[in-house]
This record gives structure tokens, C-alpha cells and sequence, in this order.
């Protein structure tokens, strides 16, 4: 994956430039910077970034450019890049299972901040990581709780979180050894439910008083939605508006400060991914050179992605009626294939482009190699064309 020098106007004139047989994912700085602000702006606290949605470095020195200067963290390899990149920035090292050497590294990275959802993780940070940081500061670790709750495209309770019983007796540990106890919860990816969040925060509002301890800090997690189907605008307004109020209501005077850790919805809709059409087989089969071991390893999981356009090899947009068509990837095995069938204008052909928006989380990092296909550029735009 390279950058280029160059920052082409819009897709399009990148296509009939060069004509490209990879895919490309086409990045907007601009875009990007906008959507930081925008949550900046509507998110009633504190605004960090989930890097593990999109590590390339353009994207993270772009919001910082715009501002956001704390990262959520999973590796020790995460963790070296955004030292890197923004130095003195707050790494809050959410992934709430860690090797002993990982922890090591990360308390030689200053790391402010670390979620745990069992006690026998929580024990090893009680046992390696030193309640004061280098600079005087207390280290924060959150207990991560989950929720039954519907709503979320899949469900991250599935995998992490304590029950409301567990994370109250972590909460009560944590305050009892002098960190700073703070709550944290994932809704599930692509949420689009508001009452999702509230339910978690009353849920931590529960935990909070069960344990008899002032909570610093409530991270409600990432989880927003980014625009995947044309129909269906992401009602981030609405979720930021029920975050505020619910916890407002929840906790009044005691309000903890609000933290944020969107992945998606901050950097999908910043990127646009072209791709080509290799072949069209028996009438309705349309083979292009990506797929789900390429940048759409999500679709099978989150369910298809509509907002896209086709285009000639000239760089004209196919109008024509739409017709349900089949979508393969490049590889032979049979499970990469886009799910259920996708709208394309009835005079698509060979060697024409595919044009998708909103490509621009979990599009790059879960690129594989597989059958030798996977080669993607990376390509700065002013404007994303649609
Ligand atoms: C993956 C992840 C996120 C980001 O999730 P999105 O759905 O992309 O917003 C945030 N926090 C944690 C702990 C995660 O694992």
C-alpha cells in the first residue's frame, strides 16, 4: 500500500487517467476532517479514535490535524504507531485481554488508560502497571460491561464484557487500589438503535451505585453507524442528543465526563473504493477483482453496501435501469461473493468500474493476500464523487 504524491479532484478523473485493473481506495482528506468536527461538535465529551478501523497513517495524522489527540489501542504495534505519529497523545488501551509483555510495553509507551472485563486480568494490572504515570498522573482502568441488547449489526458482548455483578466488583477493586475507576461498554458495530446507548448508561448508572463508587469517566464505546445503505442516513444527532440526556439523567451532579471511540462512522464515509469488472458470466454473474478477502471482508457479516455508481472505461456513468445482480470475488473459493444481489444498471459490461462509498473502515487493514490477488492503492481526492 503507497500513498501518491498527487491529489487528484475526484475519482473519476483518476479513472480515466489511469484506468486502473487493482482496486484503489480513493481517501478525502477533507471529508475526513469534516466528520472529525462533526463529532467533535456533537459528541458531548471527549472524541478518540479507534485505530484498529483504519491504521493507515494519513488517516490518523489527518485527525489529528483535526484536533483528536487520544486513540483507542489494541496492540503494542498500535500503540508504537500512534506514538509516532502524535506523541503526546492519551492512549487508552481498550482491548481487554493482554499478554504480560504487552502490558510491559505499554507501561513503557505511558499509556493512560486500560479496560479489563475479568479479575484475573485486572490482577495482572494490579501487579504491572504503577498507579501514577511518569508525570504525576493517576492511570484510569475501566471495567468493560456488556448488555443483552438488540440493535447492533453484530454483537461485541459475544466475545468481551463483564456482567453487571462482575464489572461492579471490578469497579469496587479498582477505586479500592487508588486508579481511577471509569466504566466502558461496546453497543455492537453499525448501531443504529439510539436507546442502545441508553441502555448502557443506565445500565453503568446501576454498576456505579451497586459498587458505591463515583465513576471518573464513562467511554460509551464505538459503535456508530457510517452510511452503507443508500436509504438509510445514520442518525448520529439522534444517538449524540440520547448519550447527553441519558446521562444527564442518569447520574445528575455526578455526571462522569463522557468518552467516545468510534471507528466507523468517523472514518467510513471519508473513502470511496474503485474496482473493476473482470468478467460477466452466465447473464447475471458479475466477477470483479475484489472481495471478501479484500476490502469487503465485512459485507458477508454487516449485510450489502448500496451506495455505489458504474462507470465506463471512458469515465461515463452507466444510467440505465437497475437489475439484481450476483457479485464474485477474484479468488476461487466460493464463499467470496458479495451477499444477497446488487442493483447495476442493465448495460453494465466487462471492464467497466464499480464505485463504492463509505469503504473507508475495516476496508484496508482486513485486506489479505489470498490466491494472489489484494493489491490496493491508496489515492488522495479532494471530493469523492458519487
Ligand atoms: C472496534 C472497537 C471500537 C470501534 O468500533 P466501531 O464499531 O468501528 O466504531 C471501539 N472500541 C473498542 C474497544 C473496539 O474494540
Amino acid at each position: 500500500m503507497g500513498f501518491a504524491d498527487s491529489i487528484w479532484s475526484d475519482p473519476i478523473e483518476y479513472l480515466r487517467a489511469v484506468g486502473p485493473n487493482d482496486p484503489v481506495l480513493f481517501m478525502s482528506p477533507a471529508a475526513l476532517q469534516a466528520q472529525a468536527r462533526r463529532f467533535q461538535s456533537g459528541f458531548p465529551g471527549l472524541v478518540t479514535f479507534a485505530v484498529k478501523s483504519n491504521p493507515e497513517e494519513a488517516v490518523i495524522t489527518n485527525l489529528v490535524a483535526a484536533g483528536i489527540h487520544a486513540f483507542d489501542v489494541a496492540s503494542p504495534e498500535e500503540i508504537a504507531l500512534i506514538r509516532r505519529l502524535d506523541p503526546d497523545a492519551a492512549l487508552h488501551y481498550n482491548n481487554p485481554v493482554r499478554a504480560r509483555h504487552e502490558i510491559v510495553f505499554a507501561v513503557g509507551r505511558d499509556v493512560a488508560s486500560y479496560s479489563v472485563d475479568s479479575l484475573s486480568e485486572l490482577d495482572k494490572l494490579f501487579a504491572m502497571v504503577p498507579v501514577t504515570r511518569e508525570n504525576g498522573e493517576t492511570v484510569e482502568i475501566t471495567a468493560r460491561f456488556k448488555l443483552p441488547v438488540a440493535g447492533a449489526t453484530y454483537d461485541f458482548g459475544a466475545k468481551f464484557g463483564a456482567t453487571e455483578e462482575l464489572a461492579t466488583e471490578i469497579l469496587r477493586r479498582v477505586a479500592a487500589r487508588g486508579y481511577i475507576p471509569s466504566l466502558t461498554f461496546h453497543p455492537g458495530t453499525q448501531c443504529v438503535d439510539p436507546q442502545a446507548w441508553a441502555s448502557y448508561i443506565r445500565a453503568a448508572g446501576r454498576i456505579a451505585d451497586a459498587a458505591g463508587v463515583r465513576i471518573h469517566r464513562l467511554n460509551v464505546g464505538g459503535g456508530f453507524p457510517s452510511h452503507r445503505l443508500q436509504s438509510l442516513t445514520p442518525p448520529l444527532d439522534a444517538i449524540f442528543a440520547m448519550i447527553g440526556s441519558t446521562a444527564a439523567g442518569v447520574f445528575g451532579d455526578h455526571a462522569p465526563a463522557l468518552v467516545c471511540e468510534p471507528g466507523r462512522a468517523l472514518v467510513a464515509d471519508s473513502s470511496a473504493m474503485l474496482v473493476r469488472i473482470k468478467a460477466l458470466r452466465d447473464d447475471d454473474h458479475v466477477f470483479l477483482n475484489d472481495g471478501v478477502y479484500g476490502a469487503f471482508a465485512e459485507l458477508p457479516l454487516l449485510g450489502t453496501l448500496n451506495r455505489l455508481s458504474v462507470w465506463s472505461p471512458e469515465g461515463e456513468r452507466r444510467t440505465g435501469e437497475t437489475l439484481g445482480r450476483t457479485i464474485f470475488g477474484p479468488t476461487c473459493d466460493s464463499v467470496d461473493r458479495l451477499p444477497g444481489e446488487t442493483p447495476l444498471p442493465a448495460d453494465v459490461q466487462e471492464g467497466d468500474f464499480l464505485l463504492f462509498q463509505g469503504m473507508g473502515a475495516y476496508s484496508v487493514p482486513t485486506n489479505t493476500h489470498f490466491n494472489g490477488f489484494g493489491a490496493l492503492a491508496v489515492q488522495m481526492v479532494m471530493d469523492l464523487a458519487s
